[in-house]
């Protein structure tokens, strides 16, 4: 028995490998307590500094842990704390984060820490790359949605006035550390919102871990073995993605299952987090997509009503109607999903689904028939 315990606990925490070629093949360690590990990685990967970049509220919880964990491994390191939220992915703590590292003498042998989530992430990420052309830099996401999506897969970015994620680059972390103990303090509302995502690997290609989530969403909710494999098996469906292809050419794209309707409905609520989180967005938007696919005849509605069940249980809108201060009208979703008036009697490219675990590419909707979509689900 007790020999049975050891093993067990020294056992490796999961890995999974993302095999990019031209020496940018990284690993995703994934466990509890990951965190203090930081130091002994950054040491191994042979750097002397760490810039750590955060947002104040990650700062606050976990900014010394790190510190500790680094300076106990012989790297000299800073940290520099953006506000919180989205508004954060911005030119001006674009320039205030690269000037902190600048002056913390960060160089290309030293590495950048992003801890933090998908903001932090993305502005940490965009910032290493842009730094001295790019120095190395390390994922240690802490939200749901940044363990099992956004801190794999090189893209980096932040916002310009003309919209989101348009200014960024391709550049790959280095190592991705997801301490799974760090999301014990996020909200019930981010957990949720991160868990869309979660559902969606399952929608995109895997039946059978749908069927999973079905059965163990409650123990990722709650800190249970569940949550590690549930995120180790995000991050292998996502590596697998972004290692057939890697700049979004083709399959990549059908990350964003669900996320055309999402992205129209956080444009129409001013991407303003008080009345819809992105996840919030993005389990509406599946709902939408399978019920969209049942109404074109290409999936079952039973499949679609068990996919909206299943987000509702867990706590996820999957209504328009839900959707806090309303969604707008027919045409305002559509040009919202197109950032383009003239779509209305365009065409546009969805993400579809034959059914659960079977999505495609689905070039060449007409306008017209998402609209009549739209005003029976208004109805
Ligand atoms: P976020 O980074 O804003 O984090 C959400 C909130 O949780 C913040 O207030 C943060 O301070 C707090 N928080 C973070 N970790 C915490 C913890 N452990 N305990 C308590 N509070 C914690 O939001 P997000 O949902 O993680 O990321 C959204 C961003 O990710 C968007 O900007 C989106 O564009 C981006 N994104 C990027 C990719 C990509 O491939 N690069 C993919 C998906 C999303
Ligand atoms: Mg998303």
């Amino acid at each position: 028995q007790i020999q049975h315990l050891t093993s067990f606990m020294k056992q490796q925490p999961s890995r999974v490998n993302v095999p990019l070629s031209g020496g940018r093949e990284y690993d995703i360690r994934i466990g509890r307590g990951l965190i203090d590990a930081v130091g002994a990685e950054a040491r191994d990967l042979g750097a002397r500094a760490a810039g750590i970049v955060t947002d104040e509220t990650v700062a606050g919880l976990y900014g010394e842990r790190v510190r500790a964990s680094l300076e106990a491994a012989g790297l000299r390191c800073g940290i520099i704390a953006v506000p919180p939220g989205e508004a954060s992915k911005s030119y001006s703590q674009f320039a205030r984060v690269c000037d902190g590292l600048l002056s913390q003498k960060i160089e290309r042998g030293d590495l950048v820490v992003a801890l933090g989530g998908g903001v932090v992430g993305d502005l940490a990420g965009f910032s290493a790359a842009s730094l001295r052309r790019g120095v190395r830099f390390v994922q240690v996401p802490t939200t749901l949605l940044a363990q099992v999506d956004s801190s794999v897969g090189g893209k980096t970015g932040i916002n310009s006035p003309h919209g989101k994620n348009l200014i960024g680059a391709f550049h790959q972390p280095r190592l991705v550390l997801a301490d799974t103990a760090t999301l014990d303090t996020l909200s019930e509302r981010e957990m949720r919102a991160g868990y869309a995502e979660v559902a969606k690997y399952g929608l995109i290609g895997d039946a059978d871990f749908f069927e999973w989530c079905e059965a163990n969403w409650a123990g990722i909710f709650s800190g249970g073995p569940e949550r590690d494999e549930a995120v180790a098996a995000c991050c292998r469906a996502k590596a697998g993605v972004v290692t057939r292809d890697e700049r979004e050419d083709g399959e990549r794209a059908l990350l964003n299952l669900g996320h055309t309707f999402g992205h129209a409905l956080e444009r129409l609520t001013g991407y303003d987090a008080a009345r819809l989180v992105h996840g919030e967005g993005v389990a509406i938007g599946l709902a939408l997509a399978f019920r969209f696919s049942a109404r074109l005849g290409l999936c079952s509605g039973q499949d679609a009503g068990r996919v909206a069940n299943h987000l509702a249980l867990a706590g996820l809108p999957t209504r328009l109607q839900q959707v806090p201060g309303g969604a707008g009208d027919p045409d305002a979703l559509l040009d919202a999903m197109a950032q383009d008036k003239k779509v209305r009697d365009g065409q546009l490219t969805f993400i579809l689904a034959h059914g659960i675990g079977q999505s495609f590419i689905a070039p060449g909707i007409a306008a017209a028939e998402v609209r009549a979509f739209l005003e029976e689900e208004l109805r």
